[in-house]
């Protein structure tokens, strides 16, 4: 059955552990599951109890409302320069739901897609769920996580059909400069038969320079599907909308897609995301400074625990430290033999809940979400700090 060759979300599993922990009364502190700690801001909060008073409760268009569409056009236009009309954009529930679409429909039994690991966790598992064949191209924390144009040409074959990545990068926090895109675009202008999908969900949370995507060079457009949402920048995961902008062929057969199985997405939520697509930066710019500050903090203390090693992230709200210095310690009950065996020692030693680097495909890393307050991540380091001292 197509559903067992299909891995649990590692990320929500490890949160929905954690909270269980938390419902039988142990003090755990959560750094595992990446999404905002902030409230969603009030104006968008007034635009969707609006849109409730206003009898918004019908069927929504499959693809989304014109003028959901309308504001992510002109926001495509308005942050990335990058013309897109509304037609050639679906709303989906969720960014995860959008990158869904657009493999099923990109991607027949057999074919394969390249994602550069550390990837985000469900990229392989959405693959799979198509019949393609996730392959898989390693950076480290010596190339920054960054693939480079060499490795990513060497991946390629006659059956490559689509390439998938994130930058600002979930889990690492990695960004593609300009210059990198251009160089990675370069490779893909050589093979006109792979579909470039960018998830650009961390847009917004960047701390150094604007934001790059692949769609601004020529050579690649008409190939580049571009995947982004409300979710991380404004602070509304729990409103499930994301959407995918790109070529209309694509366009067509996912809303053909979603006809058939979700018939689209929240019309409540679609309002709130136009208020939040035509809204204030300054909302989102006060929890980007905030994130940043936590950023700061929590690279500082990590580095000055022996044996963890990290980059500097410069966006998204996770550090993927390098944790190979552990394996093979032991605190005298417990030996460690990879990352996960790491996790479950701080969420049972320290009671720290992360996310082992093995769902990323790093086995060699943990990954930290820093989303939360800096007291919580104060007292999350010391936890792991001591319970690490321990490991010899
Ligand atoms: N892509 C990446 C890289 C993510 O980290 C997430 C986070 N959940 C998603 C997509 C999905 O976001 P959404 O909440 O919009 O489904
Ligand atoms: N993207 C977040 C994470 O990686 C949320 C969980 C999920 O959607 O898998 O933690």
């Amino acid at each position: 059955m197509r559903i067992q060759a299909l891995a649990v979300s590692e990320t929500l599993a490890m949160a929905a552990k954690s909270r269980e922990l938390k419902s039988r009364g142990i003090d755990i502190i959560d750094l595992s599951l990446g999404e905002p700690d902030f409230n969603t801001p009030d104006a968008i909060k007034e635009a969707g109890i609006r849109a409730i008073q206003e009898n918004f409760s019908h069927y929504p268009p499959v693809s989304g409302y014109s003028d959901l569409r309308t504001a992510i056009s002109g926001k495509l236009k308005r942050d990335n320069n990058l013309d897109y009309s509304p037609d050639q954009i679906v709303v989906s529930s969720g960014a995860k739901q959008s990158i869904a679409n657009v493999i099923l429909c990109a991607v027949d039994p057999g074919d394969e897609v390249i994602i550069p690991a550390p990837y985000w966790v469900s990229y392989p598992e959405i693959i799979k769920l198509a019949g393609g064949i996730p392959v898989v191209v390693s950076a480290g924390l010596n190339q920054n996580f960054k693939i480079s144009p060499a490795q990513l040409e060497s991946a390629i074959t006659h059956k490559t059909r689509a390439f998938l990545f994130s930058s600002p990068s979930n889990p690492t926090g990695e960004i593609y400069s300009k210059e990198e895109l251009k160089a990675l675009a370069d490779v893909f202008a050589r093979h006109p038969q792979i579909l470039i999908l960018s998830d650009e969900i961390y847009e917004y949370i960047n701390y150094e320079g604007t934001h790059e995507s692949i769609a601004q060079f020529e050579s690649v457009r008409d190939r580049v599907v571009i995947i982004n949402g409300v979710s991380k920048g404004y602070a509304m995961t729990g409103w499930r909308i994301g959407y995918m902008a790109g070529p209309m062929w694509i366009v067509k057969a996912c809303t053909k897609l979603q006809g058939q199985y979700t018939s689209g997405s929240c019309s409540v939520a679609q309002k709130a995301s136009v208020a939040a697509l035509n809204g204030d930066p300054a909302e989102i710019n006060k929890m980007v400074t905030e994130f940043k500050n936590r950023r700061d903090l929590v690279v500082k203390r990590l580095s000055a625990i022996p044996g963890v090693k990290t980059n500097n992230p410069p966006g998204a709200f996770y550090v993927l430290p390098d944790v190979t210095f552990f394996i093979g310690k032991s605190d005298g009950k417990t030996t460690i033999t990879s990352s996960n065996d790491l996790v479950m020692y701080l969420l049972n030693e320290a009671n720290v809940a992360l996310v082992s680097g093995a769902a990323f495909g790093a086995p060699e890393c943990i990954r930290i979400s820093y989303s939360t307050s800096v007291d919580i991540l104060n007292q999350g380091i010391d936890r792991m700090a001591h319970a690490l001292s321990r490991l010899s």
